[in-house]
């Protein structure tokens, strides 16, 4: 939908999309497929024009958290496969098949439900087995002891009538961080996931065409990690420490307009609570932009936003709705004057450490109020309001 209002928007910058598709290409190397994250509409950028982008750029497999997720993106006429990471439903394994979707299998009872459910219909399910190294979440659980067993598992829901499992995959729990204990663990992890290949196949002649592990982490750190398909979500939209040195751009930048400029004097407290006092006389500038919209209100008193003349700090309590900005030191900022709230100018990395946050939550946390703008070579291209009824 078509959006009316000129408030706050979000730019995805599709150019910078595309670049940092094809730089972790690059960094993959041919013969390592990518699959490209896009649940939670893909990290709030929009999983159905991200997803499109990521498909004519030749991306090979896209994933989501859930089957409406998968729909949404089916209905939207993407046809590249698509792996849900997490459960679905028993009695939604027909609209999995007849939507061309794949499922993740994480433990023996879903194996079965998914089996029984697909060999009912006479169909097969095309299915990756989810195994559980270290993250401690979803999946088969291999570890010491239970290491035989867990195999056993394995290869008993790849025999399973109905499903048909092309792909073997675990989580990295700490491959973002390069202290010693991290990488200590990402190593352990990584080893136990190929020991499980290895016995799977060398014991149970059971191959895999798609064996996968390396999130924005691995891929950053571990190249070894990476065999038959990446799956990083975070390093593709351009976020993260590792995101600028490996040369990726950020794709998504916030932006919004001064409502209204007022003068105050000294001694005048700002906003609910009257955190903010001005010490000055000081041209307050109104924002309509507030947590409703996304913008975290522990950040109150603590963010800038850039404009013109250079960055302004937000003072005084963020609202639902709106926050207040000293424009004191910037007279070429009026009435109608953009700011970026963050982006190319105004890092997200550092919003998001300022937040005590991580840029995945900043940007998932954008709401539907907030209209997306796609841009390509400088253009709108595509606008839209996810609101009912507009
Ligand atoms: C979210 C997710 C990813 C992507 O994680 P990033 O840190 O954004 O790269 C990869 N795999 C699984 C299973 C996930 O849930």
């Amino acid at each position: 939908m078509k959006s009316t209002l000129r408030r706050t928007w979000a730019e995805i910058d599709l150019d910078a999309l595309e670049h940092n598709y094809r730089t972790l290409r690059a960094r993959i190397g041919v013969g390592v497929k990518f699959l490209g994250v896009v649940k939670a509409d893909a990290y709030g950028h929009g999983s159905v024009q991200v997803g499109r982008k990521l498909e004519k750029l030749g991306a090979d497999y896209l994933a989501v958290s859930s089957i409406d997720e998968a729909v949404e993106l089916r209905e939207n006429g993407i046809v590249l496969p698509i792996l849900i990471l997490g459960h679905t439903p028993k009695d939604q394994v027909k609209k999995l098949i007849e939507m061309h979707i794949t499922q993740a299998v994480t433990c023996k009872a879903k194996a079965l439900e998914y089996s029984k459910e697909a060999s009912r219909i006479g169909k097969n399910l095309r299915v990756h087995i989810k195994v559980d190294t270290g993250m401690s979440r979803l999946g088969y659980l291999c570890d010491g002891e239970g290491f035989e067993n867990g195999v056993d598992g394995i290869v008993e829901a790849c025999r399973l009538p109905g499903l048909e499992a092309e792909g073997i995959f675990t989580h990295f729990a700490l491959s973002d961080t390069d202290d010693p204990h991290g990488v200590e663990y990402t190593k352990k992890q990584f080893s136990l996931f190929t020991s499980v290949i290895r016995e799977t196949e060398e014991k149970w002649g059971q191959k895999f065409a798609l064996r996968h592990c390396a999130n924005t982490g691995a891929v950053a750190n571990y190249p070894e990690t990476f065999l038959d398909m990446v799956r990083p979500g975070l390093l593709l939209y351009g976020y993260g420490e590792y995101a600028e040195p490996l040369g990726l751009k950020p794709v998504m930048s916030v932006r919004t307009t001064v409502s209204t400029i007022k003068i105050y004097p000294e001694g005048t407290p700002i906003s609910y609570g009257g955190t903010y006092v001005t010490d000055k006389t000081t041209r307050v500038g109104v924002l309509p932009i507030g947590y409703a919209d996304g913008y975290l209100r522990c950040l109150s008193n603590k963010w800038h936003m850039m404009t013109e003349d250079g960055a302004v700090r937000q003072v005084g309590r963020i609202c639902m709705d709106m926050c207040m900005v000293d424009l004191t030191d910037c007279p070429n900022v009026e009435v109608g004057s953009e700011l970026e709230v963050f982006g190319t100018e105004n890092s997200i990395n550092e919003m998001a450490e300022t937040a005590g946050t991580i840029p995945y939550e900043i940007t998932c946390a954008v709401s539907k109020r907030v209209p997306r703008k796609y841009m390509a070579g400088g253009e709108v291209q595509e606008e839209e309001l996810l609101l009912r009824g507009l």
